[in-house]
């Protein structure tokens, strides 16, 4: 796909490219806990100070309210600086919650939440999957029943990406007595230092304790707190995992571009190489998502299936990637941290947001036309 910009938007990328150059930081942020927290907060302040933060949220409420196209150009300047990874404590809050507040919170809740999403002062994180209910969302089972103007809030969450940290959590839980799969539902804000909230963080094969264990005991969460209709929680998930399919993904997608240059530059492979033509159809891969991922970001609307497109592509690529790296550095992969670490890491790509057999599900039902997998 061909993208056409402007000479303004030329002009804007300019100007994005030598913000980054004079103000992302050089180093990676740490990967988990309070010092991740700290890190991330304090690059997003400064992202905000400058109008560099939620550039494509609505003026209204804080954003720039760019478009697309600019929007392009500001991750491709932002994975060109190295800047701090898009995936980190702040990606709930700037990706999912802020934008579902947007399209479905109450006019308070806005105000409260909304400016301390984009300063960085407040980190979500998000309580959906649990155990046993993680690809199948629908059959969950942490409950909230209503009491005076309270929800009491019973259950457990898995996974929760940053819960030892957050502020806030989007909260998805069964408020109908003896409702059954998508209906009886609601999104709730919770806050995360509520009484009767225990975070248990899991740590993950590469050493690193950025996802835990929720549980909620008799916690209590004014009604207040529920972001659209109660027991009409189905819909606003939706519209939440609805904005990973847009320009949430896209920092993540493009970052893949630039491993890949990195992972060239690493080789210093003797052109006609085994691995130098390996390298070369890695680099031409990292190019088709880049050229899938725009030509996504300019459909109207965005389906389901287009998401699970992209996002098959893209994890399988993510881990084709790192293989190659440790065949690369064979045996000084044991001592190295970063290349390494990634790679552990990489194995969750085909879980995380949807496991790479749902998104072949998906794909396969509604693109291909394949008949529809039968309830177990
Ligand atoms: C790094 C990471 C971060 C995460 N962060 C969060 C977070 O912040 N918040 C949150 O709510 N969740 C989070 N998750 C959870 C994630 O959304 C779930 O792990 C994912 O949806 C899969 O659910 P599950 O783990 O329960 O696996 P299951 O659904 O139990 O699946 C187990 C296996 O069975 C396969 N399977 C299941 N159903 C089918 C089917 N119908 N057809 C074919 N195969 C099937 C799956 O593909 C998988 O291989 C995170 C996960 C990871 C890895």
């Amino acid at each position: 796909m061909q993208l056409d910009f402007t000479q303004d938007d030329e002009a804007f990328r300019v100007s994005a490219r030598e913000w980054l150059l004079a103000n992302a930081p050089r180093k990676r942020g740490p990967l988990d806990g309070q010092s991740a927290r700290a890190f991330a907060q304090a690059w997003l302040s400064q992202c905000h100070k400058d109008g560099w933060s939620g550039i494509g949220w609505p003026k209204e409420y804080g954003g720039r309210g760019l478009p697309t196209e600019k929007i392009i150009l500001w991750y491709e300047e932002y994975v060109r600086a190295r800047a701090p990874s898009v995936l980190d404590c702040t990606f709930v809050s700037l990706n999912h919650a802020g934008p579902t507040l947007i399209a479905c919170g109450t006019d308070e809740q806005k105000a409260y939440h909304l400016r301390r999403i984009l300063v960085g002062d407040s980190i979500w994180c998000q309580g959906f999957s649990e155990p046993g209910s993680g690809s199948d969302l629908a059959s969950l089972t942490t409950t909230g029943l209503v009491d005076g103007d309270h929800l009491v809030v019973n259950g457990q969450k898995i996974w929760t990406s940053y819960a030892d940290i957050a502020d806030f959590q989007e909260l998805l839980i069964r408020t109908e007595p003896g409702s059954k799969r998508h209906k009886g539902l609601s999104w709730v804000i919770c806050d995360m230092k509520s009484e009767g909230i225990t975070v248990r963080p899991i740590k993950n094969m590469a050493g690193a304790t950025h996802f835990a264990q929720v549980f909620y005991d008799n916690v209590r969460i004014p009604l207040s707190n529920v972001v659209g209709m109660l027991h009409d929680g189905w819909r606003v998930a939706m519209t939440t995992l609805g904005f990973e399919r847009k320009t949430a993904a896209m920092g993540l997608q493009l970052e893949l571009s630039i491993k890949i240059e990195d992972l060239i530059a690493l080789a210093e492979c003797p052109p006609g190489s085994a691995i130098g033509k390996q390298l070369a159809e890695l680099r031409a891969e990292a190019a088709a998502l880049r050229a899938m991922t725009y030509r996504t970001l300019f459909k109207d609307p965005v389906t389901a299936s287009d998401g699970s497109l992209m996002r098959l592509y893209f994890a399988e690529l993510s881990q084709r990637i790192h293989r190659a790296a440790m065949d690369i550095l064979g045996a000084d992969a044991l001592t190295d941290s970063t290349w390494t670490h990634d790679y552990l890491e990489s194995y969750s790509e085909t879980i995380a947001g949807g496991t790479a057999e749902i998104q072949r599900n998906i794909i396969a039902e509604r693109i291909l036309g394949l008949p529809r997998e039968q309830p177990a």
